[in-house]
């Protein structure tokens, strides 16, 4: 989508700091960190949110993705994924997305 900010990150248009990258997927670190480590995980293609999301290979992705920053990040003490959905969900920006959050104790439950 040509006004989608996450469509224009992937796109290469909008500079992110890259984290991680497969055929299907794209991670980078928010630009506003509410945790230490701070990483949004979006599949390539645009979908609007996780209903939209029809594709089982890049479900797949997303799944190994998470795996492999958790590993390459050392996300040992542990993290949060979060798929903010809908507006009662808090989600702002309209591209499906996972935040991985780590580096502090996280409150539960979120607000
Ligand atoms: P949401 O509130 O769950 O939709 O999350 C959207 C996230 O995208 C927020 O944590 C924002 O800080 C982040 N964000 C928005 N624009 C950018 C950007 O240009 N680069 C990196 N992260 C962004």
């Amino acid at each position: 989508m040509s006004d989608c900010i996450f469509c224009k990150i992937v796109g290469g248009d909008i500079p992110s700091a890259k984290v991680y990258e497969d055929d299907y997927v794209y991670a980078f670190n928010d630009i506003d960190p509410q945790a230490p480590v701070h990483i949004v995980l979006v599949p390539k293609k645009h979908y609007d949110n996780i209903k939209d999301l029809d594709d089982d290979r890049i479900k797949i992705s997303i799944f190994n993705a998470i795996q492999k920053i958790a590993l390459d990040q050392k996300l040992d003490a542990g993290f949060r994924v979060v798929c903010n959905t809908g507006e009662q969900g808090g989600q702002t920006v309209e591209h499906l997305h996972f935040h991985i959050l780590s580096g502090r104790n996280l409150q539960w439950p979120p607000g």
